[in-house]
């Protein structure tokens, strides 16, 4: 078994941000800037939320936090961001999620302008994704994509791993993580099969698979009866058990297998917010122009 290191992948990355951050401050006078909104008191989120803002500040990038109570309404939250589309320092506004109740979360969402929409999940951005042609297309035209799947594929680049021409699975189909990756593998020119919970012989298809991508909310559901040796596996999944946090899959059941994996922690996660970072300065980028 080989890790791929996401720790180190993210601070690489983060040291490059701040670096470019520096650049811009220097040549324009002006700091991107990111605004965070948190509705309610969930702790993972507020979890979330705090290591949010710590990187951006790390980076050099000015953050804006807003608490709503838990009550808030569609519309409080929707003249929340209207007030932070308008305002020239924020570049990036990022709605936690999930909202209370998951009420209402795409009209929110569909009230963030795709110029700020750094957590690539507006239908515009959503679709130019879909539209897009090739990776290349992707970088091209600054197109805003979601931060954990764009945080997967810099992994596999930054591990050098080939994509073009191998078979991948990914495993789930949120808006969230699994579609969008399977957007950008594809964009990469992998053979990419989406599977989800409806997906009948699934063993088997992930047998076939060079890429496994795991992104699926269940605590070490991917064992050693979904993988040949040789296969490179990513696990999303953040779960919280009783014996403290784990992945998607079974990493002590597969971790002596010729395979390359993921950690959890340290593998996906980190990169997650490096890539909030990253299109914090690529909606900067976006405006300027
Ligand atoms: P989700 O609940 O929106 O989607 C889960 C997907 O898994 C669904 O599409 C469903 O079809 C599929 N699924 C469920 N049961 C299945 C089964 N038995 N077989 C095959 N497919 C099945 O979740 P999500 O938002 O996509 O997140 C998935 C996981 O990734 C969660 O553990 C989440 O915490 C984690 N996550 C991690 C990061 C990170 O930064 N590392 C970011 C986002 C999500």
């Amino acid at each position: 078994m080989e890790l791929i290191d996401g720790k180190k992948i993210s601070n690489d990355k983060r040291t490059e941000i701040k670096e470019r951050v520096s650049k811009i401050k220097q040549q324009t006078g002006k700091v991107p800037g990111l605004a965070t909104i948190l509705v309610g008191k969930n702790p993972a989120s507020q979890v979330y939320i705090k290591s949010k803002i710590k990187a951006c500040e790390d980076a050099g990038i000015k953050s804006f936090h807003h608490n709503l109570n838990e009550h808030s309404s569609k519309e409080d939250i929707i003249a929340l961001i209207k007030k932070l589309n308008e305002d020239s320092a924020v570049n990036g506004i990022l709605l936690q999620l999930p909202l209370p109740q998951n009420k209402d979360t795409q009209d929110c969402i569909n009230a963030i302008s795709p110029l700020k929409d750094v957590d690539g999940l507006h239908p515009f951005n959503a679709g130019l994704l879909n539209l897009s042609k090739s990776w290349n297309e992707i970088i091209e035209r600054n197109i805003l994509v979601s931060c954990t799947p764009l945080g997967v594929i810099h992994l596999l680049h930054k591990s050098n791993i080939e994509i073009e021409n191998k078979i991948a699975v990914v495993i789930g189909r949120s808006n969230l993580v699994g579609k969008p990756l399977s957007m950008l593998l594809l964009a990469n020119n992998a053979t990419v099969i989406m599977s989800h919970s409806r997906t009948k012989n699934l063993k088997e298809i992930c047998k076939s698979a060079d890429i496994i991508v795991a992104a699926i909310g269940k605590p070490k559901f991917v064992n050693k009866d979904f993988i040949k040796n040789g296969t490179v596996i990513i696990d999303v999944g953040i779960n919280r058990t009783s014996d403290g946090l784990c992945g998607d899959v079974d990493f002590d059941a597969v971790k002596d297998m010729d395979i390359k994996i993921t950690p959890v922690p340290g593998g996906v996660g980190p990169m997650t917010i490096t890539m909030l970072l990253e299109n914090t300065l690529k909606a900067f980028r976006g405006c300027s122009h």
